[in-house]
Order: structure tokens, then C-alpha cells, then sequence
């Protein structure tokens, strides 16, 4: 956020008579209210909100469900007459705005308690109406134990069913975050899960080989998928409920959450003639004003310039919507001081045992839009590999091929996945560059970090790559390689080797490597691998300074390689489970 020089004056400035209509009472809504009251303590503000509670904490629902947060009232942050004494607003909860009258500065709204419809005016109107889950029009969708995850009503909804009806086996359709938080919390509660992806992977801010170690991982914990796949109806059959997937087959379930997707809200603003972005969201300029000046606008329910690319991009979480409140609010108290500056969509999540984030953008969607990039994938300990624990964590990076500048980042492990994402994102946000990864000055002990934290070989390999140092190539440049033209070499030690390796492989230990130069063709491209890229970084430096052109390191060595050559989905894994009357679990062939 920019600030202008009249934010200098904020103390000196009056308080206003303006009256000013807030839409929308979580995130955004009730953020930018608090903001406007500090800022301006003679505006009258009223804020509307569809459902019976303001300013609660959506990220925690999954967690309520599967009873990590037990006491439900840990949910809201604020209640409406807490709220509205606090900060002295309007609060109109079951007040839905369903017009707004451009022309004459006014909003219809109906109560929907009474029934009643009535109209109200405003100086200025805030829309932050958030975004709507994706519900596609399949056969059945309306049935009984299915379910959207979006507010508390629906939380207090999937709650009764799993208190009232006790199913055993939950299927989520969609594996966005809130699709694999709802798994992790539904396994939790004991029941078998299923879920049914219609990409090739989960989570789709990661690229595949990053999420191909989130399907491992899955695996481990006896979670069901299905990729590829989409439910095509839903059917009630003996109190169940039938999923038919896309591919003929049948899930028999006693729970369904929707989990695929969610899209801006922007009915009310559409209809009102508000410019509508190319993603569906409203367009906003830099001071988060719609089309029409005396209308803000900000949450999920925007589409805004990604800042690394410039182009519109809708982006649904909780920091971003927290931090245009405040920006709207000074704008509407003060006249437009301060520009937003968009998100880099920096998200977490955890995933069972795994933490998974992402930052900027990925490899796939640089490619789609066709900006030039390089990537690294690096396999660290998250801190020194002599002191107990240290556990994997996976980092790629994808930058810029002519000046280093870092487009975006995901991480994958078990510790200290939070704080690196966090230091990314922060030098990605400000124009940082893989050098800048270098340079990061990290606290080490050696419970936490290495001397050299993940984030510094993260930043040190792509400098090699820019200083042609090594040449990488990644996992998928080797699918459907020209076995005759590519040389395979794995460097590390024969019981490695024998344990596993790239099939055509051929094995020299880095040790002997030296020794050995003339085993190997002069000519044609020579691909080294090792575990994770270290070992064949030495190799490929030996083999170029000894004469060899055409040599490339293996981006994420064998480590990548295995997540992405092993069957990513996990099928049919229930398939012949029967729940005896006494709980256990027996394996036998079931009628439908
Ligand atoms: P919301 O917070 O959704 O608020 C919009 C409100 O507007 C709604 O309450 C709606 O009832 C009301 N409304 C809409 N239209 C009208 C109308 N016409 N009249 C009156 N009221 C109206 N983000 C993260 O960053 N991290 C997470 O871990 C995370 N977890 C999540 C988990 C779940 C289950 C969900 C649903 C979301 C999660 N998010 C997370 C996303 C985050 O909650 C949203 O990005 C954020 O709440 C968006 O804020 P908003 O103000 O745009 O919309």
C-alpha cells in the first residue's frame, strides 16, 4: 500500500457527516467499518449482512468441524452488538441488499426476518459480498447430506448431520485447500474419505511434481482419490448417497462437501452496471473504487492486476480482504490516499502431516500466459541434518531468465514451511530477485535452520543456473526423451542405484567420475541425476570443465522423480470394506 502526503494529516483533519453503506459483515465489510470508525469518528456507517453473524473466522470452520476448535463461540471474532457498540455502526444482520439504485445513491435492502423491504441512502457504498461456491447444476446435487463449506450455518449444518446421522465414509469433491483442510478434518473424526479431483492434481497453485508429493503423502494417511475425475450425479439409494463419476464408477457415501470452487460474488454490482472483469470479479482501480467513484469495492469479490505479471486475477483469502479494508476506509475518510498494491496470493495449508504453501505464481500459469521463465527444485532439511528430527522440504522457485527476478515460490514439508514462504513472499512482493534468496540472513540454531537455511540453496542454485553454471532440465523433459540422444547418468553410489533408479540409467559414482570420462559419449546430450541435485551438480561441473557441451542437471533428482513416477491417485482403496456391527472393519465383496 502507498500512502499519500495527506495521510500526514490524518489527526488534524474533522470528522465527517458522510453516511456510508458497508455490504458484506466478515472479512472485507466488518474490517473496513472498524477502519472508517477510527478514522473518522462523525460518519454514519451501516453495515449489512445476509446471515445472522459478522466478523467470524471462515478459515476456522474446517477446524470446528473436525473438533480441533471445540467451543464454537471461538469462531467470532466480534458479535454484532459487541461490535456495534464498540465502534458505534448500524449493524443489520439478515439484511440482504438486493438492489442498488446508482442514480439515487440508494440501496434497497430486505430484512429477511420480516420480509420487509426498504431503501436506504449513502455518500458512499462498500461492496465486499465475498465469493460464492461453486455449485455445478449435476443430477442430485440438492440431496440431503450434501453440503457446501462457506459460512456457519453451513458448519452448524454438516456438524448436526455427522451428530445426528454418524456417516462413515465422506466423499469431498474438489481438492482446493478447503477440500483437503475438510478431508483432513473428516479423517479425523474417524470417518473413511474419498475425494475426486477433475484436474490431474491437487491444490491447484502447486505444480504437479510439487502436489505429486501431497498424493504420496495422502496415501499414507488411507485417504481415497480419485484425479481426473468428476462426479457426474449424485443418486439416493438406501439412505446413501450414490456419487457416479465420470468414468462409470459408483461411490456410496453418507456425506458429500462441495469443495470446487468458489467464484466472485458480484450479482449486485453486475446488476447495478458496475464493470465486471474478465474473471468474473468487479474492477477496481488502484484506490479499490469500482466503476462508478462513489462505489468501493474489495475481498474475494474483486478481480485486481496480479503485481508481478499485470494482469486482472481474482485471489479469495483472508489477508488480502483484512488489508483493502483498511485501504477502502482511508480512501473514503481521507479522499483516496492510499493504492492497494494487489496479492501475490501467498497461501498455506496444512495437509495432515505435510505443510503446503505457495507464493506468486507457478510454473504452469507462467506458461499459460506465456511469460519466459526458468525454474530449480531443491530437496532441504528443515534444520541441520545432525540434530534430531530434521525433516524434508521441498522448494521450487521460477524466475526470471534475465534478471533472476523471482515470480513465485511453493514449499512442501513438516517445519518451517510457514516462516520461508513468509520470507519469499516478502521479497517477492517487493520486485526481490534470487539473488536477494542469497542474501537472506536467517537466526540459526540447529533445531531451526542450517547455517545455509533452504531458502539460501534455494537462491544459490539459481544463481548457478544464470551464471551457466549448470543447465537444468526438469522431470518432464525427460518423458518421452529420445533414448538414443539422451545419456541418463546417475552419480550416486551403486546400493542407491540398486534401490531404485530412472529406467535406461546408466551408474558412475560421482567418486569415480573422474576416472572414468571416457565411458562416456562425447557427443549428445547427457542428463545427470543424483538424490536430490547436489552430487550431479558436482558431476555436470566435472563433466563440462572436462570438455563435455550438451550436460544438464536433473532439477529435484531422484527425490522429484519418484514423486511424479509413482500412480498419483489412490483408487478404489475401500472397495471391499465392510463396517461390521461391532465397528470393525472386514474385507468382502458388497451389494450396492
Ligand atoms: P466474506 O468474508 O466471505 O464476507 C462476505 C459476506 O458478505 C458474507 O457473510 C455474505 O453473507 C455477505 N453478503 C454477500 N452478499 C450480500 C448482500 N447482498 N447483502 C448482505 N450481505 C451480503 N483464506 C485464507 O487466507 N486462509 C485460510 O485458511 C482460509 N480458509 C478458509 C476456509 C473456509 C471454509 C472458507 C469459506 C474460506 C477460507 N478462506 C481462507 C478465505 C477467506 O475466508 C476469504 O478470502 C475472506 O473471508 C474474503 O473476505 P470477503 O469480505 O471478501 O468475503
Amino acid at each position: 500500500m502507498i500512502y499519500a502526503e495527506s495521510m500526514r494529516s490524518i489527526r488534524t483533519k474533522e470528522s465527517s457527516m458522510a453516511k456510508i453503506l458497508i455490504v458484506g459483515g466478515v472479512a472485507g465489510g466488518a474490517t473496513t467499518a472498524a477502519r472508517l470508525r477510527r478514522m473518522d469518528e462523525g460518519a454514519e456507517i451501516l453495515l449489512f449482512e445476509r446471515g445472522r453473524y459478522i466478523s467470524y473466522a471462515n478459515c476456522g470452520l474446517p477446524y470446528f468441524i473436525g473438533g480441533v476448535i471445540e467451543n464454537r463461540d471461538r469462531l467470532f471474532v466480534q458479535t454484532p452488538e459487541g461490535f456495534g457498540r464498540r465502534f458505534r455502526i448500524d449493524i443489520r444482520t439478515r439484511s440482504e441488499v438486493t438492489r442498488i439504485d446508482r442514480q439515487n445513491k440508494r440501496v434497497e435492502v430486505r430484512n429477511l426476518e420480516s420480509g420487509e423491504t426498504y431503501t436506504e441512502g449513502y455518500d458512499k457504498l462498500v461492496l465486499s459480498p465475498g465469493a460464492e461456491p461453486v455449485k455445478p447444476p449435476i443430477p442430485g446435487i440438492d440431496l440431503p447430506g450434501i453440503f457446501t463449506v462457506r459460512n456457519v450455518p453451513d458448519t452448524d449444518r454438516i456438524k448436526e448431520h455427522i451428530h445426528k446421522s454418524r456417516p462413515r465414509h465422506a466423499l469431498i469433491v474438489g481438492a482446493g485447500f478447503i477440500g483437503l483442510e475438510m478431508a483432513e478434518n473428516l479423517h479425523r473424526l474417524g470417518l473413511r474419505v474419498t475425494i475426486v479431483e477433475m484436474a490431474e492434481q491437487v491444490m491447484t497453485p502447486l505444480d504437479f511434481e510439487m502436489a505429486a508429493e501431497v498424493h504420496q503423502h495422502l496415501k499414507t494417511k488411507n485417504v481415497e482419490f480419485y484425479l481426473k475425475e468428476a462426479v457426474s450425479a449424485f443418486e439416493g439409494r438406501k439412505g446413501r448417497i450414490a456419487a457416479v463419476l465420470s468414468g462409470g464408477k459408483t461411490l456410496l457415501v453418507d456425506l458429500v462437501i462441495l469443495g470446487i470452487g468458489v467464484r466472485p460474488d458480484a450479482v449486485l454490482a453486475r446488476e447495478a452496471g458496475l464493470e465486471i472483469g474478465s474473471r468474473g470479479g468487479i474492477t477496481v482501480n488502484g484506490y479499490l473504487q469500482s466503476s462508478d467513484p462513489d462505489i468501493y469495492a474489495l475481498g474475494d469479490a474483486i478481480e485486481f492486476p496480479n503485481p508481478i505479471i499485470g494482469r486482472a486475477m481474482t485471489v479469495y483469502l483472508a489477508g488480502p480482504a483484512n488489508k483493502q479494508g483498511r485501504v477502502v476506509a482511508d480512501n473514503i475518510a481521507r479522499g483516496n490516499v492510499r493504492t492497494y498494491q494487489g496479492s501475490i496470493a501467498t497461501a498455506i495449508a496444512q495437509v495432515f502431516d505435510l505443510t503446503v504453501a505457495s507464493t506468486g505464481l507457478s510454473e504452469k500459469v507462467l506458461r499459460a500466459e506465456g511469460v519466459p521463465y526458468l525454474s530449480s527444485i531443491t530437496h532441504s532439511a528443515s534444520h541441520a541434518g545432525y540434530y534430531p528430527d530434521a525433516q524434508p522440504t521441498s522448494l521450487k522457485i521460477v524466475f526470471s531468465p534475465k534478471d533472476g527476478k523471482l515470480f513465485g515460490a511453493q514449499i512442501v514439508g513438516f517445519q518451517g514451511v510457514d516462516k520461508r514462504i513468509d520470507v519469499i513472499a516478502a521479497l517477492l512482493k517487493r520486485g526481490g530477485t534470487v539473488y536477494d534468496l542469497e542474501e537472506v540472513e536467517h537466526a540459526y540454531a540447529p533445531p531451526y535452520s542450517s547455517a545455509k537455511d533452504p531458502v539460501n540453496i534455494a537462491g544459490f542454485v539459481a544463481e548457478n543456473i544464470l551464471q551457466g553454471l549448470v543447465k537444468p532440465v526438469q522431470w518432464y523433459d525427460l518423458e518421452g526423451r529420445d533414448a538414443g540422444g539422451t545419456l541418463l547418468l546417475d552419480v550416486r553410489e551403486p546400493s542407491e542405484f540398486e534401490a531404485g533408479h530412472i529406467e535406461g540409467a546408466v551408474n558412475i559414482p560421482l567418486n569415480s567420475l573422474r576416472e572414468r570420462l571416457g565411458d562416456l559419449p562425447r557427443e549428445g546430450r547427457i542428463v545427470v541425476y543424483c538424490g536430490v541435485g547436489l552430487r550431479a551438480y558436482v558431476g555436470c561441473r566435472i563433466l563440462m570443465q572436462h570438455g563435455f557441451g550438451e550436460v544438464f542437471n536433473l532439477s529435484g533428482g531422484w527425490k522429484t522423480w519418484q514423486y511424479v513416477s509413482q500412480e498419483q491417485s489412490n483408487e478404489d482403496i475401500f472397495e471391499h470394506d465392510i463396517i461390521g456391527k461391532d465397528d470393525n472393519i472386514y474385507q468382502a465383496q458388497v451389494e450396492d
